[in-house]
């Protein structure tokens, strides 16, 4: 059978064991030799140990852990021709010239270099002996497949990025427990919401959670906003509000493109209306505990489009990122979805907010 592994790289996020259950037993159930490859491209850089073949039990009871329990790591090593150079050649070792990425744009687009360069880099293992001429031959074409793992939802192409979902209901728990004490004591309560180029976790939490204000970056709020947001505060209070919320991403930045804080809200609050105020940071509670139904499922169903896109290649097969496109699970050309994606946060570097905006809505 072929070749098969899969890699959690970047960032972690819940759904990731889902997605590495469904490429395994998918390989698996299509005649694929699938392996794991620990602590991302570090791992197959390294090679020994991190390679390791997987069966079907080697993924049970892991769909309901959140993180990756394969490990996932930044490298260093794998940016220099000479790191991606071992890579290549402990994949083939293992027959292994089938790639399922999990990660983020960073370690899609390390992917598809990988690909690109595969034939040259074969081309010098051959050179220096380290492959023999058969094994050139034999693993000539190198395939990827990949899915966004992001709590973030910053990849354009697909509606959702696995751990999104289960980021929203961390940060919705948190919210109901912290309005129910500022709702106590007539408090003003910010809190801060990942997100460091997208402002999707923060616009949704908003809305789910009848916010005041909500900041974001790519959509800075006009010049004037510290008057329209105290105006609003006060409003809501003589209405009868007994607790104001405001949400800010981390990201969050105003027109000049210089940072909206949440430090700096409190300030503006505080100044302006002597309201109580207490800032309340997230952070990594985000990304933890367990994976919500959807992530899972989401895992699943991407993790055997992956697999399928793999099994079905040819030769002239690009690299595809698997995304869901209005509840389907569809393949999309990787590089354009990166492209994409990179387009927005140059946008948002440009201050072209409306740009930012378009581009960002199609994701
Ligand atoms: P993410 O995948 O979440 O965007 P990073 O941007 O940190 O996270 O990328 C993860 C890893 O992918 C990096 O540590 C590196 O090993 C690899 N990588 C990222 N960009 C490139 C690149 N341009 N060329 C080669 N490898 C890359």
């Amino acid at each position: 059978g072929k070749g098969l592994a899969v890699f959690t790289s970047g960032g972690d996020s819940q759904g990731m064991n889902a997605a590495v259950r469904s490429v395994v037993r998918m390989g698996i159930y299509l005649g694929a030799k699938v392996y794991f490859i620990r602590e991302g491209y570090q791992g197959m850089v390294d090679g020994g140990d991190n390679i390791e073949e997987a069966n079907w039990s080697s993924v049970s009871s892991i769909i309901h852990k959140g993180g990756t329990i394969i490990g996932s790591a930044r490298c260093m090593d794998f940016k220099q021709r000479e790191g991606r150079l071992k890579a290549a050649f402990n994949l083939i070792s293992r027959g292994i010239t089938n790639l399922v990425v999990i990660g983020g744009d960073g370690s899609l687009t390390g992917a598809n270099l990988f690909r690109q360069e595969w034939s040259s880099l074969l081309d010098e293992l051959l050179k220096t002996n380290k492959i023999t001429k058969d094994q050139r031959e034999k693993y000539k074409y190198l395939h990827i497949a990949g899915m966004v793992g992001s709590i973030d939802n910053d990849f354009c192409g697909t509606d959702m990025t696995i751990g999104t979902d289960s980021a929203l209901h961390r940060i919705i728990e948190a919210i109901d427990a912290i309005v129910s004490t500022a709702y106590s004591h007539q408090r003003t309560f910010i809190m801060e919401v990942m997100g460091r180029h997208c402002g999707y976790l923060a616009v949704v939490t908003a809305l789910a959670s009848e916010a005041d204000f909500v900041f974001i970056p790519e959509a800075p709020p006009s010049v004037d906003w510290k008057n329209k947001l105290c105006n609003k505060l006060e409003q809501e209070r003589k209405s009868g509000q007994r607790l104001n919320i405001i949400i800010v991403a981390e990201g969050a930045i105003d027109r000049e493109g210089k940072p909206i804080t949440a430090e700096l809200v409190k300030k503006v609050v505080v100044d302006n209306l002597q309201q109580d105020t207490r800032i309340t940071v997230l952070g990594h509670v985000q990304r933890g505990g367990s994976p919500s139904a959807f992530d899972r499922i989401l895992g699943c169903r991407m993790g055997a489009e992956a697999v399928m896109a793999l099994m079905e290649a040819t030769p002239e097969t690009e690299p595809c990122v698997v995304s869901l496109d209005g509840n389907q699970a569809v393949r999309l050309p990787l590089m354009e979805c990166v492209r994409r994606t990179k387009a927005v946060s140059q946008a948002m570097a440009d201050k072209n907010w409306d740009l930012a905006v378009q581009l960002r809505g199609r994701s």
